[in-house]
């Protein structure tokens, strides 16, 4: 059995997103596309002999408020690892070291793609046999995109997101993402939300090839943005500056923050340089489409 195990986990974009109605379990039924791209957070889980488990965010993590990631047990993380611990009939010693790169509560899904990396690494660590089905139902108790993390890195979700059909994607493109620096609850923003009735779903068939991944961002619109944007306008100036980039397509990832501009060649340093100055406060990032959504670094 290995007694350490590192893994990378990839912060995701939603290409698009419609509600398409409130569920009886207050939940909404939504139809998305998930990409999972390289902006990591980079976790160590290591076995010890005793002592239970203990959870450190590394200093040099990426812009990290105080009180914004918590160390105790309502931490994702910590979660993870109660719930397998319960499931396989365990209990756990590790330490837990994570630097933390992706905003937080940004729209980004950084706190189930780290829950997905512990749900990983716990049955790596533990030599627990459990098929991908049963731990993508595990998932799923933490969160709706944790099925998402430990799948296929482009998917198309359904449901709460978590009913998952993945999808072949064109990869040769960018996103600049844009964080800013305010507080946007997804419970709100869903809260709010009046639906357009009848909405018909977008075209989210596969897009393997430039045109038509083009054709698919032409088409694709984020059903939340207008909750968002009445609750954060400085986004507004953000899309407009990303489009001013030359952006194939400008979009709310989840219920935001974040907004992000697709481009189909690299942004230039200057680009991003202009984006980051000004004292906003924003987070602005370069990312790309990955191919595995959790990477084992360390086996
Ligand atoms: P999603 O896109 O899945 O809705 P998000 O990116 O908007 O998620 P997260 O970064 O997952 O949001 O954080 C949501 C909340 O969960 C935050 O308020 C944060 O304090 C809490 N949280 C608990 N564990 C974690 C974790 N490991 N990483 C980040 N946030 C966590």
């Amino acid at each position: 059995m290995r007694t350490r195990c590192e893994i990378w986990a990839p912060a995701k974009l939603n290409l698009g997103l419609r509600v398409l109605g409130r569920r009886a379990d207050g939940y909404h039924d939504i139809l998305t596309r998930f990409v999972a791209v390289d902006l990591y957070d980079q976790l160590v889980f290591t076995r010890r002999i005793a002592g239970g488990v203990s959870l450190q965010l590394q200093v040099d993590s990426a812009g990290v408020r105080p009180g914004e990631f918590p160390l105790d047990e309502g931490n994702l993380i910590l979660r993870a690892v109660r719930l397998v611990e319960r499931a396989a009939g365990i209990r756990a010693s590790l330490s837990i070291s994570i630097r933390k790169t992706i905003p937080i509560a940004a729209g980004l899904g950084g706190g189930s793609a780290d829950a997905a990396a512990t749900l990983l690494a716990m049955t790596r660590l533990y030599g627990i046999d459990v098929p991908p089905r049963e731990l993508g139902a595990w998932g799923a108790q933490l969160g709706a995109d944790v099925r998402f993390f430990l799948g296929e890195s482009a998917a198309m979700g359904r449901g709460r997101g978590d009913e998952l059909t993945p999808i072949s994607l064109f990869r040769q493109w960018w996103a600049i993402l844009v964080t800013p620096p305010v507080f946007v609850s997804a419970g709100d923003v869903y809260g709010d939300l009046r639906l357009t009735l009848g909405a018909k779903a977008a075209n989210f068939h596969d897009c393997r090839d430039r045109e038509g991944f083009l054709a698919a961002l032409r088409r694709s619109h984020n059903d939340l943005e207008a909750v968002v944007l009445r609750r954060a306008p400085e986004i507004l100036l953000w899309q407009g500056r990303l489009r001013e980039q030359g952006a194939a397509g400008v979009f709310v990832s989840g219920s935001g923050p974040t907004v992000f501009g697709v481009y189909m060649s690299q942004p230039s340093e200057k680009t991003v340089q202009s984006l980051r100055g000004g004292g906003t406060g924003a987070r602005v990032e370069v990312a790309r489409p990955v191919t595995t959504p959790l990477a084992l670094v360390v086996q």
